[in-house]
């Protein structure tokens, strides 16, 4: 017989055996095994709520040891582990198996979430052998939780453990007769899951030609955007259509999402994540940070198989813009703490938008003098270049499509187009490139894109004139994605042009 918590270390969670001995000493309860505070404040928790279950304490020094007892751990979700393992040991019940309990103790008894489901779900699959044996004793929203989490991964074909049953307590007073009786719930009676994209687009969608172009072209080859323009350009429109249209995540990235939410405490969600960040962000609230030892996964974990959308983005810190290199080439970065270095995932589309000049209305194909800047903006020429100035680097490099908005008034005006019309070419263009590169374009590896590129003098002539490796690559993904988008599998040379329009610093800087 064994009682079994766990903890999560870094990422990984890990399993917890929680030891019982009792002397007949003085009465007291001693917690060891490196708690952290409110591990130890359980047990004030645990004995008022044997007070209130109307069950007896032993009247001896009980020693509870978490092991290994080398590992500091943290959280509140071991109360009822605990109390589990002390009615045992004192004789109050009966367990004849291994036994995961997780929960938190009010002290009037009742059991509160302990958290963490997705990272047990993890845990079971990869650390405990023959977890067919094991039966989990969970409080009521955990419980849910954990059958919420299972139908979610039945749904879309992953391994689900097979636990022995699930045993669902509401107070630790029932927790004497319902682990003797084993009125458990088996995990093939698990209910279907509810869920469904909450999505409902708009008909019509009011889009500038560029802007429609644009919006096509990223979401078919889930390429970085970034999107500039004066106030009441359509940018924060643009970013509602991306959100709209993206596609969903693949499997495996929402289940490792799922995780990185629980380290942050959120209800893990699979629909596409779209995570709005906004213009001070701090490069420890994009990468994640270690707090008491654990990890607590930033913006860019969260935004994993979905979409980063990065408002004022000129505007951010140069820390917080660098800090977004290696994540954007790699899909990964690392994250260093005392122990040694995480790996975190972060497969996500960027999807940034900022004004051309600090108060926000200098229009496209203006000119630095202030007589043909027009009565729209109050910056002045040395603002203007400071400003944009803080887009060049290797960030923008890391960009795949720049696009320039122009503002109201412009030549090409919006129009209603159809929301349908447009998910449609994107779907069709979605499913040529997936069938063509097994893979949206922006994500071509370096080895297999050079294939792509046209057989013509002109196609050579403008990939030479490309200032590095990444620009060239950048070309040819584009030139991919627009392809796709008129039903080609090869780019030709007029996408090499347009893709070419779509990376030129000149129209800004
Ligand atoms: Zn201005």
């Amino acid at each position: 017989m064994q009682v079994l918590s766990f903890f999560i270390r870094d990422l990984t969670p890990e399993v917890l055996t929680v030891e019982y001995s009792a002397r007949f000493q003085i009465p007291g309860f001693q917690i060891l095994g490196l708690p952290a505070p409110e591990i130890q404040e359980a047990r004030e928790r645990i004995i008022s709520a044997f007070q209130a279950s109307e069950l007896d304490f032993p009247k001896k020094r009980v020693l509870i040891n978490l092991a290994p007892a080398s590992i500091r751990k943290s959280g509140t979700g071991h109360d009822l582990a605990i109390a589990l393992r002390i009615l045992s040991g004192s004789g109050a019940l009966l367990l004849d198996s291994r036994v995961i309990a997780r929960g938190e103790l009010g002290l009037d008894g009742l059991i509160k979430p302990g958290g963490k489901m997705g990272h047990l779900i993890e845990l079971m699959l990869k650390s405990i052998p023959d977890p067919e044996q094991l039966t989990l004793i969970l409080g009521p929203e955990d419980h849910a939780e954990f059958l919420r989490l299972l139908s979610w991964r039945e749904k879309n074909g992953l391994l689900n453990p097979k636990p022995a049953g699930v045993l669902r307590i509401e107070h630790l007073r029932d927790l004497p007769a319902s682990v003797s009786s084993r009125s458990s719930t088996q995990c093939s009676s698990l209910p279907k899951s509810s869920h469904q994209s909450s999505m409902s687009p708009p008909f019509l969608l009011p889009l500038a030609p560029l802007q429609e172009r644009i919006l096509k072209i990223a979401c078919v080859g889930r390429h970085h955007t970034l999107l500039l323009g004066p106030k009441g350009a359509g940018k924060s429109a643009s970013l509602a259509w991306f959100g709209a249209l993206a596609p969903s995540p693949p499997k495996g990235a929402a289940w490792e999402r799922a995780l990185y939410q629980e380290t942050r405490n959120e209800h893990p969600g699979f629909d596409a994540p779209l995570r709005q960040v906004h213009s001070q962000v701090r490069p420890a609230h994009l990468l994640g940070s270690f707090h008491s030892g654990s990890f607590r996964a930033g913006e860019l974990s969260l935004a994993h198989g979905g979409m980063l959308f990065a408002d004022e983005f000129p505007e951010w810190p140069r820390d917080s813009k660098e800090c977004l290199r290696e994540p954007l080439q790699s899909e990964c970065f690392s994250v260093s703490s005392v122990r040694g270095t995480l790996q975190a995932k972060c497969d996500l589309q960027l999807i940034g938008s900022g004004n051309l000049c600090p108060c926000g209305g200098l229009p496209h194909r203006f000119r630095l003098d202030a007589v043909q800047r027009g009565p729209g903006c109050r910056c002045s020429e040395a603002e203007i270049r400071k400003y944009l100035h803080r887009l060049s680097g290797p960030i923008l490099d890391r960009i795949d499509l720049w696009a320039i908005f122009s503002g109201p008034g412009s030549p090409s005006p919006p129009k209603n187009t159809s929301f349908e019309q447009i998910e449609n070419e994107i779907r069709q263009a979605r499913s040529l490139v997936e069938h063509v590169h097994g893979a949206p374009p922006s994500r071509i590896p370096p080895e297999r894109i050079e294939r792509w590129i046209p057989k013509s003098s002109r196609a050579i002539s403008i990939l030479s004139e490309t200032g590095s490796l990444r620009d060239r690559h950048k070309l040819i993904r584009i030139a991919c994605s627009i392809a796709a988008l008129e039903g080609r599998e090869t780019p030709g040379d007029p996408d090499l042009l347009e893709a070419r329009t779509y990376r030129r610093t000149d129209a800004f800087l």
